[in-house]
């Protein structure tokens, strides 16, 4: 890294990893970012952080010649009644974690720092944000955008790293910076799972244990839909209903939306085909899990 204040010099000339700087003011993240003249990379999080997390970060130490990482429970992407209050939270554990990993800058604004009175702004992202969890989380979207578009002015990051965990998302922020041209190049990863299957979530942790074998069920519903698929069967209806029934099976669980769709518009598809998206979202307990994968091999139709 080659930034003009030299607290943050090359790492290689130094025999001990500087010390991870902790920022919580908007004006001194704006002033490092300033004094950066190699490329930055931004990882934005809610904390809590997994394995999944720290790949993102570690793919951003790769490629970068500086990591911030945010760490942001952002209010305004939760509706009224949901988990806002109660997200998980470990701040020292994920500094430690962090500063470990070589982290240069975390991120750590509170919410008047980002939010002081007499915030005005919205943000919406339209068409790719009516489906899916735009239809159940009516504020999500919006909220989003707006903490991803600040962050992206406030840490002015060169490349910025997503999971694909959350693909909505993904192309939400795809698209915003599409339409905005905003000078980030968004990189994404695939989404990172348990040994048994269960996609790495933060809210993992609301899950008893019987739950956790119930939320077991969306990652074998994504299995067998990608068997369908390669067997030869692209009614989208019958792979829905596949899905359905054995999540269904499992105790505690209440399906939000399984979709089969086009995995940028994500208007649903009457026939699936190779890249066609299977989306699911499950209450399961306390827990609201999302969970996808990408058709590949599906024995039918047209390429998305
Ligand atoms: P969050 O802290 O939940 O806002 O997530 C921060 C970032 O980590 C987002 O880009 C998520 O998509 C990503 N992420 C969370 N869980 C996973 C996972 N299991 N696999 C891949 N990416 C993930």
């Amino acid at each position: 890294m080659t930034c003009r204040d030299n607290r943050f010099g090359p790492r290689e000339m130094k025999n001990l990893a500087p010390e991870m700087k902790t920022i919580q003011s908007v004006s001194e993240m704006k002033e490092w970012s300033r004094s950066c003249s190699g490329s930055v990379g931004l990882v934005p999080t809610m904390g809590y952080l997994h394995r999944a997390h720290l790949d993102l970060v570690q793919k951003s130490l790769d490629a970068c010649d500086a990591t911030t990482v945010s760490l942001f429970v952002n209010p305004t992407q939760f509706s009224p009644g949901e988990d806002f209050e109660n997200y998980p939270r470990d701040w020292d554990g994920d500094r430690a974690r962090l500063e470990t990993m070589g982290v240069d800058v975390l991120f750590m604004p509170d919410t008047e720092a980002m939010y002081p009175s007499g915030f005005k702004t919205n943000v919406e992202v339209q068409e790719v944000t009516r489906r899916l969890c735009g239809a159940t989380r009516p504020d999500y979207f919006k909220g989003m955008a707006v903490v991803v578009l600040k962050l992206f002015n406030i840490v002015r990051p060169d490349k910025a790293f997503f999971g694909e965990k959350d693909w909505q998302q993904l192309q939400v922020i795809k698209t915003l910076v599409r339409d905005l041209n905003l000078d980030v190049d968004v990189q994404s990863l695939p989404i990172v799972r348990d040994a048994d299957g269960l996609a790495l979530s933060s809210r993992n942790e609301y899950l008893n244990p019987d739950e956790r074998r119930s939320a077991l069920a969306l990652n074998r519903g994504l299995q067998a839909a990608r068997e369908m698929a390669a067997s030869g069967i692209f009614s989208a209806r019958s792979i829905r209903d596949r899905i359905r029934e054995i999540i269904e099976e499992e105790p505690g669980t209440e399906i939000e939306f399984i979709s089969v769709c086009d995995p940028e518009s994500f208007v649903e598809l009457d026939e699936t085909g190779d890249g066609a998206l299977i989306a699911l979202a499950v209450r399961v307990g306390k827990a609201r899990l999302i969970d996808n994968c990408l058709l590949e091999n599906a024995k039918c139709k047209s390429p998305f």
